[in-house]
């Protein structure tokens, strides 16, 4: 495929899919999008220390440019956020690594992150918090803290079904709903927003599918736990938690169990080669995850749940700097930091680079490079350890040693080169 202004390495080789399983070769071709602001700070930091870490483990990583919001308006031009090309370099790679875009608030511009995500069916955001020695956390237990989060990606209220206050449309839905649906004493009078929840069967099932088959290839995962607000929305959170339960009852076999068996027939003692999946409701998972911290491994959401969960999870081991995540599809993956633009620091070689690192270990290991992607967590821990870091954290700890972000990359591959 050409591009208009996507520059195709001269070497490497496309990953590929067959029946759903990728086929990654040792010299990858990868889309790289460094995103707007602090992108421009982590997206070359991190770029270099996979490539160290890739090549330590006998690969080579060729990287490809793609381009997104601020670097698709100076290339292509003032209205052009999301080329296609970008979109469909993406897909035609099947694997990349992105930074932060910035969303501006208000009308008009749609989130080129949900876009991505939509576009691409990427419909699981997955995102592995654990805690790496040495990272300041508000916790007395950081340790304690090992869970991945599994977040809806395509629906609920980020469906962007949504009508404004004073418009014809709302006024439409208003009425449909007072007098048709029956529902006349709900909503006040005077302007209103409504918008529309959708939380489908085949949504949902696919995202705790996902989960559930994470939870079995992991050694040391045994929980999937179903997060939603199904007392109070039934029929959309509430049916999330049914179909969770019926993809674990109806698909898996004696190798997964629901939390009630586990008390019917074993007295709360799950077999220890089973998968046992629970449900929370969210709120009570908020307080959960930080006084049970060590009873949950994996938490499957609906989008907006997870929004909230997964960045609660990431402030107890040391927040958006360390903070990487990784958006699924159909053999497809685009991983992303947690973070955003951050756009009061872009440009200043000041923020850390280790979320969007920590999402290229995501990518590796997703790629079957499980080596790669050791060396990558175990370097990052090194260089925390060392005290020289950016600082986010360096201001918390004592005795530290505040480095920019691009000498902490170089540091993180002096690490590599040591540890492999
Ligand atoms: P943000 O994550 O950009 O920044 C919030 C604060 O977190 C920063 O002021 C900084 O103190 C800290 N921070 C962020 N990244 C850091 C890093 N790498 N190292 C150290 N500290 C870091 O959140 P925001 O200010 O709410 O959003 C800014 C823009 O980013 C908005 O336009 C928003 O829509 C967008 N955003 C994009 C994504 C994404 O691309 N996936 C995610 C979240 C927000």
């Amino acid at each position: 495929m050409s591009y208009e202004h996507i520059e195709v390495p001269d070497d490497g080789t496309k990953v590929s899919a067959e029946d759903g399983e990728l086929d990654v070769p040792d010299d990858p071709i990868i889309p790289i999008l460094y995103g707007d602001g602090t992108g421009v700070d982590v997206g070359p930091a991190a770029q270099k220390v996979l490539s160290a870490a890739a090549e330590a483990t006998g690969r080579e990583v060729h990287w490809m440019r793609v381009y997104a919001g601020e670097s698709a308006r100076e290339k292509y031009g003032e209205d052009v956020n999301l080329p296609d090309e970008t979109v469909d370099a993406i897909r035609e790679h099947r694997v990349a690594i992105k930074g932060p875009l910035t969303t501006p608030v208000g009308a008009g511009f749609r989130s080129l992150n949900v876009a991505l995500r939509q576009t691409l069916d990427l419909y699981a955001n997955v995102r592995p918090t654990y805690y790496l020695d040495g990272v300041p956390s508000p916790m007395a237990n950081p340790e304690e803290m090992d869970m991945v989060t599994f977040r809806e990606n395509t629906e609920d209220v980020y469906a962007g079904i949504e009508w404004e206050a004073g418009t014809e449309e709302v006024e439409q839905v208003r009425e449909f709903v007072e007098e048709e649906l029956g529902f006349d004493e709900t909503i006040h009078d005077g302007p209103v927003g409504i918008g529309v929840k959708p939380i489908s069967e085949f949504g949902t099932k696919r995202l705790v599918r996902e989960a559930i088959d994470y939870a079995l290839e992991q050694e040391n995962k045994q929980f999937v736990t179903l997060v939603h607000k199904g007392n109070i929305m039934k029929f959309t959170e509430g049916a999330f938690r049914d179909w969770g339960y019926e993809v674990a009852r109806e698909e898996y076999g004696d190798e997964v169990i629901t939390e009630d068996t586990l008390w019917e027939e074993r007295d709360g003692e799950p077999p220890a080669d089973a998968v046992v999946v629970n449900d929370r409701i969210a709120d009570n998972m908020l307080q959960q995850i930080q006084t049970r911290t060590d009873q949950y491994d994996v938490l499957a959401m609906p989008n907006l749940n997870g929004d909230y969960i997964s960045d609660a999870c990431g402030a107890q081991i040391g927040g958006l700097g360390i903070a990487p995540g990784a958006n699924f599809g159909e053999a497809r993956c685009l991983a992303e930091p947690v973070h955003g633009s951050a756009p009061k620091y872009a440009g200043e070689d000041k923020v850390n680079p280790s979320a969007m690192i920590l999402s290229g270990r995501i990518l590796f290991e997703y790629m079957g490079w499980e080596d790669a992607g050791q060396l990558i967590r175990d370097a990052v821990e090194a260089q925390i350890q060392s005290g020289r870091v950016t600082y986010d954290i360096e201001r918390q700890i004592e005795g530290g040693e505040r480095v920019g972000t691009d000498a902490f990359a170089d540091e993180v591959v002096e690490q590599i080169e040591k540890l492999a």
